[in-house]
């Protein structure tokens, strides 16, 4: 699947804040958003007034690069969300939250989201003791997701492990550090979800 393999941290400096979507450098003076809190490009110190339709196409841009998804997944995840019953923004979250490779990313294993996705394809991890490298899975409460036996020795685990303890836990996953596994608890409410974001603006883009 086509992916966004340019610059990242541009991606910060376009929305404005830190998504935090690379590992230790996000926590360090090498930040290049620290460094240059101004969006890229030539007019880039430029601060024009934006109209509502900006502010909700910047809201969206922010989560979904969050989320690593391309903008196809992502407005199929919303259509899904609005036809359930419900509070759409809260659904649609939870849609992403529970991604296969979100999930990973939020049990400290990978140290970013994109790193989540590339481990689950090669099949470093199991899904309910199943192989499964599909990223985009939807998992369910009592999915239950270990790092393969022969995967233990990963370069990357330490540092996942280090950046872990420096972000927010969430309650609805069941984490278990000794065996590197993880249990899906509950479906996560908006309270839940660490993410500092205006989801109704996406709601209202997408409602247009
Ligand atoms: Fe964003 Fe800074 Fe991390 Fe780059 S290093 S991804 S600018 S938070």
């Amino acid at each position: 699947m086509a992916r966004y393999t340019g610059p990242v941290c541009r991606l910060c400096r376009r929305e404005g804040e830190k998504l935090f979507l690379k590992g230790d450098r996000c926590y360090t003076s090498k930040c290049s958003f620290d460094r240059k809190p101004y969006a890229p490009g030539m007019h880039g110190k430029k601060r024009a007034k934006m109209s509502d339709y900006a502010l909700q196409l910047r809201e969206k841009q922010k989560v979904r690069r969050i989320y690593g998804m391309l903008e196809a997944a992502f407005v199929t995840q919303f259509t899904h969300a609005s036809s359930e019953k419900g509070v759409t923004a809260e659904l649609f979250l939870r849609r992403l939250e529970l991604r296969f490779d979100n999930i990973v990313f939020r049990m400290g294993l990978a140290v970013n989201r994109n790193e989540a996705r590339q481990l689950i394809r090669h099949k470093h991890f199991l899904l309910n003791d199943k192989p499964c490298n599909v990223p985009s899975c939807r998992l369910k409460v009592g999915d239950h997701v270990s790092l393969k036996e022969s995967s233990r020795q990963l370069s990357s685990l330490s540092q996942a492990k280090d950046l872990h303890a420096r972000r927010p836990s969430v309650d609805w996953l069941k984490v278990s550090e000794d065996s590197l596994s993880g249990t899906v608890q509950a479906l996560p409410t908006r309270d839940d979800i660490p993410l500092a974001c205006k989801d109704h603006m996406i709601v209202e883009l997408y409602s247009k």
